[in-house]
């Protein structure tokens, strides 16, 4: 070369070096498992291309969260410089294709392109509902809820589908949806506004139409990088194409792991690393099999699990690592007590010195981090929680307070506001103003306004309210909590209108129920309050009121993210590394995930899985626990709890896919577990059922 090879090469191995020096003119593309350092290759890649004269806005690179982008910044920043670093185009699809728009968007009728922005999901289904009663005055929003059609036209814009190109449909109602995409994308066009779909989409559109716009790409663009490109969906991989050229002629590089593909719900498909290899026949296909990130055990762990899937392209990773970390399983009686287990554990390694930012807490669904929170707040431990709301200020969560709020205090305007609208009773910003009105001129309450409207879904309201008012004084909070969700529909409501947050909202719900048994609990046991629970029954809501309320803003999240052991998702770690990783909530059912129609895709949960265990650089904690609900809470009143509860949970079979003499002492409870897992199945094998 006729330039000095910078000294960080000599850091990387054969293969990794082989990668990042390609020629800058060919494609290129890395299918490696976890941790062998594609990121690494890719950061490495862009800064050995500047330094050998590059010109940094002439590379657009992607990643698959800002967080990640961030990241890949400071390291290429370290490398090159800052200055250099700041002008690559690097970023997640959406943030790229919004600065797509701010400069093009012109084309697509955008008149003040330049201060884009995209609407929240909520303004977009409000846009929406507008749209309805203007153009379709007759339809009742009741039953053609805007939020429902909202979610439908987003899938079609997802799956790259524009107005024109959705096919007529089977059923009136999916026509009319149609029609409702006209009519939306017109008043968005009216309005000048973009919803989160349009970032990528509309951006293709330009590209698709204006070929001198796409021409100004091709001629500029010198390299095109993708990240975790196993997860890319179709119009993702359409914009690469457009910034790439038709005969792909800008040198694209991407990486990814087909074991680490898991957003196959939101349309990416996981042969999607295979047809870039067919498509761009990338005259070199690098593959890294030196693992750096994890210990021989983590990933003798990880490659048994994932060997189990079908389909792989298949790799072995392998470590030299010699350090063994630890590994372990623990099997709790209930999810408190595996709280409690780990906070505890979290809490000895901060007193060891270990910064809280080398901690993760990983789960698979978001109502998992619930019972952790708590157990860290009671220890004072800060912590964050990445891509997910604290339990209490979660929508569905806050609708259900607002109705217990209001059987605790009728007169509390937010909570009524809160609660007639959740389900939606058809009462609108109008309304409550008449009732205002009314209420200041007789000089009532407007609790007392809403008995004397006739309407019937107002005066089902009222009853709802004095009902669970008197189930409240009879039979206590726990059975409050599950009336309330019983004679709201709230969960039912949430299935439907959240769409695919609905089974978690509904899961979130639930565990309010728990929560409140579990609050109930507590107070019985710490006797504290037997004086007021004796005295009036009025106390243990309004107390359970102020203790969500006070969760809801604890937890530290105002700290800085250094100082805060992290709590997130599966989903939400992939890329991230962590010397001490607590995955929880190892259960069959619960991961796998196997909802309650009885749905699992095993083969992407095992992936998930893969991804989780791989985060860890050092120590993994895995645990489960015999019955995730068993604080009494069960039984209605919360009577005299039997502490052995019904075992319906056992070990998740990817534990059982580990080896057994990696998990020492807890291999035989595994065993144990697993013969009745075996006995309690129902004979299929498949991945689907
Ligand atoms: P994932 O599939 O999880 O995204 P990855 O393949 O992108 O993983 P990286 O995050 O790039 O892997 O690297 C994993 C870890 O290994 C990082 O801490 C990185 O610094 C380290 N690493 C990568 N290559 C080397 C190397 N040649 N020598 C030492 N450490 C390395
Ligand atoms: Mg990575």
């Amino acid at each position: 070369t006729f330039y000095e090879e910078p000294a960080w090469l000599a850091h990387l191995n054969p293969a990794q070096r082989e990668a990042v020096t390609l020629p800058m003119d060919s494609h290129g593309a890395i299918l490696a498992g976890a941790g062998t350092g594609k990121t690494n290759v890719l950061t490495h890649r862009i800064a050995y291309a500047i330094r050998g004269g590059m010109e940094p806005y002439a590379i657009v690179a992607v990643t698959f969260t800002n967080k990640a982008a961030k990241e890949i910044k400071e390291r290429i920043a370290r490398l090159v410089g800052e200055e250099a670093a700041g002008k690559i185009r690097l970023g997640t699809f959406h943030s790229l294709g919004l600065k797509f728009l701010r400069k093009f968007g012109h084309h697509i009728g955008l008149e003040r392109c330049e201060t884009a922005a995209p609407m929240d999901e909520d303004e977009a289904v409000a846009l929406l509902r507008r749209v309805m009663k203007d153009r379709f005055p007759d339809t009742d929003l009741k039953v053609e809820k805007p939020k429902d059609h909202y979610f439908v036209i987003s899938q079609w814009k997802e799956q790259g589908l524009y107005v024109n190109d959705v096919p007529v449909q089977k059923t009136a109602s999916a026509n009319f949806t149609r029609m409702l995409y006209a009519a939306y994308e017109a008043e968005k066009k009216r309005s000048q506004a973009l919803d989160f779909a349009d970032l990528v989409l509309q951006s293709n559109f330009v590209l698709r139409h204006h070929p001198e716009v796409a021409a100004v790409f091709h001629q500029h663009l010198r390299m095109v990088l993708v990240d975790e490109f196993q997860d890319t969906n179709p119009i993702q991989v359409e914009f690469i194409g457009h910034l790439t050229g038709t005969g792909h002629s800008v040198p694209t590089f991407v990486v990814g792991d087909d074991d680490q593909s898991i957003y196959g719900w939101r349309g990416a498909d996981a042969g999607i690393m295979q047809s870039f290899l067919k498509r761009y026949t990338p005259n070199h296909l690098v593959r890294l099999e030196q693992n750096y990130r994890c210990t021989s055990t983590i990933l003798d762990a990880a490659n048994a699990v994932i060997a189990n899937n079908p389909n792989r392209i298949g790799k072995r990773l392998w470590t030299e690592r010699q350090d063994v970390g630890s590994f372990q399983l623990d099997i709790f009686a209930d999810a408190e007590a595996e709280a409690g287990a780990i906070a505890d554990r979290i809490r000895n390694l901060l007193a060891d010195g270990i910064p809280p930012a080398d901690i993760v807490v990983l789960y698979r669904k978001n109502m998992l981090s619930r019972g952790i929170e708590k157990a860290l707040v009671f220890r004072d431990i800060p912590y964050r929680i990445y891509g997910g709301l604290n339990f209490f200020q979660r929508r569905e969560i806050k609708d259900a307070l607002a109705w217990l709020r209001l059987v605790q205090n009728p007169l509390d305007e937010m909570a009524l506001f809160r609660a007639i609208a959740a389900p939606r009773r058809g009462v609108g910003a109008k309304t409550i103003e008449q009732w205002k009105t009314m209420a200041q001129k007789q000089g009532v309450a407007l609790w007392d306004v809403l008995h004397s409207d006739k309407k019937a879904s107002i005066q089902s309201f009222v009853q709802i309210v004095h009902r669970l008012r008197q189930v409240y004084e009879a039979e206590g909070l726990v059975v409050l909590v599950k009336k309330m969700l019983a004679l709201t529909k709230l969960e039912q409501y949430y299935i439907t209108a959240a769409k695919e947050r609905g089974e978690e909202c509904a899961e979130n719900l639930q565990e309010l129920v728990i929560a409140a048994g579990v609050f109930h609990h507590e107070m019985r046991a710490t006797g504290l309050h037997m004086e007021s629970l004796a005295r009036t029954p009025g106390d243990l809501l309004s107390e359970f009121l102020a203790d969500a309320v006070l969760n809801s803003d604890q937890g530290g999240q105002k700290k800085k993210e250094g100082e805060t052991v992290s709590l997130m998702t599966v989903h939400k770690a992939k890329g991230l590394e962590f010397p001490y990783v607590f995955l929880l909530g190892l259960e069959d059912g619960e991961f796998p995930k196997i909802t309650q129609s009885g749905f699992c895709n095993l083969e992407e949960e095992r992936r998930l899985f893969y991804v989780a265990v791989t985060r860890s650089k050092f120590s993994l904690f895995l645990s489960c626990v015999r019955n995730r609900q068993s604080f009494g809470y069960t039984q209605d009143a919360g009577d005299d709890e039997a502490e052995d509860g019904l075992d319906s949970h056992f070990v998740s079979r990817f534990v059982q896919e580990i080896p057994a003499h990696l998990l020492g002492d807890a291999a035989r409870l595994v065993q144990a577990s697993s013969r009745k897992l075996v006995g309690s199945e129902t004979g299929s094998d498949g991945d689907w059922w």
